[in-house]
């Protein structure tokens, strides 16, 4: 007998046929044996629907400027996943099975107070701990916990992975599965490149590298979770027949499994493709090349919440001046310019210019930790598609390579050939 945590999607819970689809992937573990807990997102669509309701409000006349309290945004956004863990309970109970739904506040799933993106501080798990001894099963509605002012708090987009790692982490779970519409995590986006293959193993860190670069497959916090409390994490489909042979292999479910490098026999050396949308580049201009000038741009930045990500500077052709590009969030870049104009004569420079609709494509691997000429790889390819470069960062395991928009499925697809991927 195991515990294991289910975690079913959006796409999963899209209706009530496929919420009965569920319930019969739940009832396969718990005819096993198994003690299960579930956690489940909202129906698709519905959490971007509501969302759309708090931001879209009529805004009182005179005023341009969005105004929501985050404290409510949360109260609005959180109550999909509800819906949800309520329709399973009573889909499970339908066929036999003892259920209940649970919301984050019932157990509670305790977070920090950033409205909107909190994080899981802690979970009191001794309650379902209990109950699934007693054999019932509890449905947990993902993506919302409570806060320390005593308020629904939500985790940020994609949030029930993270529920679902941090339940298996608190029950000290077996495993945790992740049921989503692929079946595994795939050398890019399954749906940019049909020629994508399914990894059966991916390491921690390249799947927090993949996730944290655009792989929406997973929320990039939920990894991190997976790593720390080294819970054993498979992402799987629930679109796959319930009683399929094998569905239910303890060891071995069919899917990919996210695990610690060493478990990793045969690495390659790029494992996957990822990429990034609607990124925005800022240049300034014939700034003065002197110390302090990075703080004097990155510090009032990074006081208003914003994510700068490639830096890149160079030398003017006099050499006393330089300038800095850099990339943000396309959603923040009208923000960083306000920011960076009212703090133009502390950080002098002569104009900011910027540009929207960017990508940035990462190749991803541990196996770039021991070889050379990765990179020029992947610059020689995409300048073979003519496609051209505008800024790069790389780390250890990875090269991010900022591209014009247009280009971005071409470029995804071109780094996954170059490497190979695409082939068995
Ligand atoms: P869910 O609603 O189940 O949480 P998501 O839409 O959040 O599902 O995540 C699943 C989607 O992630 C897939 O449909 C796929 O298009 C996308 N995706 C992006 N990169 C990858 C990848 N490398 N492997 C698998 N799926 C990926
Ligand atoms: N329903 C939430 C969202 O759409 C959480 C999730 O799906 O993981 O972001
Ligand atoms: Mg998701």
């Amino acid at each position: 007998m195991a515990r294991i945590v289910m975690k079913f999607g959006g796409t999963s819970v899209a209706d009530l046929n496929r919420i009965h689809n569920v319930a019969r992937h739940v009832k396969r573990e718990v005819d096993a044996g198994h003690e299960v807990a579930v956690v489940v997102s909202a129906m698709s669509g519905k959490t971007n629907e509501l969302v759309g309701w708090v931001e879209n409000m009529p805004k009182v006349a005179g005023s341009n400027a969005p105004f929501y309290d985050a404290r409510e945004y949360d109260a609005v956004v959180a109550s999909g996943e509800q819906v949800t863990s309520g329709l399973l309970a009573i889909a499970l109970q339908s066929m036999g099975i003892n259920a209940r739904s649970w919301q984050g506040w019932q157990l509670p799933v305790k977070t920090d107070n950033a409205h909107g993106a909190a994080r899981i501080l802690d979970i009191d798990g001794a309650d379902i701990i209990r109950r699934m001894g007693e054999g019932q099963v509890a449905v947990v509605a993902g993506f919302q916990g409570l806060g320390p002012d005593n308020r629904v708090a939500t985790l940020g987009r994609g949030g029930s992975d993270t529920s679902a790692v941090a339940i298996a982490a608190a029950v000290k779970a077996d495993r945790c599965d992740i049921y989503t519409d692929v079946d595994g995590v795939y050398t890019t986006d399954p749906r940019i490149e049909p020629k994508a293959r399914r990894l059966k193993k991916i390491a921690f860190e390249e799947m927090l590298e993949m996730a944290s670069l655009g792989a929406k497959v997973l929320q990039v916090r939920s990894v991190e979770l997976a790593m720390v409390h080294k819970v054993r994490t498979f992402v799987r489909s629930s679109f796959e027949d319930p009683d399929a042979p094998g569905m239910g292999d303890l060891l071995n479910p069919p899917g990919t499994l996210i695990c610690d490098e060493d478990e990793i026999v045969e690495q390659e050396v790029v494992t996957g493709i990822a990429y990034a949308k609607d990124e925005a580049q800022i240049s300034l201009r014939r700034l003065a090349d002197r110390p302090g000038v990075s703080a004097a741009i990155f510090g009032p930045l990074a006081e208003a919440h914003i994510n700068v990500d490639m830096i890149v500077q160079n030398i003017s052709e006099d050499g006393s001046k330089t300038d800095m590009t850099f990339t943000v969030p396309s959603g923040d870049v009208n923000k960083a310019l306000r920011v960076l104009s009212e703090n133009k004569e502390k950080i002098g420079y002569d104009v900011a210019q910027s540009e929207s609709g960017l990508v940035k494509v990462s190749v991803i691997g541990i196996g770039m930790r021991s070889h050379a000429g990765v990179a020029a790889s992947a610059f020689r390819a995409l300048a073979e598609k003519g496609i051209n470069i505008k800024a790069i960062t790389t780390s250890e395991i990875k090269i991010s390579i900022l591209i014009d928009g247009p280009y971005a499925e071409l470029a995804v697809r071109t780094l996954h050939s170059a490497y190979g991927l695409d082939k068995s």
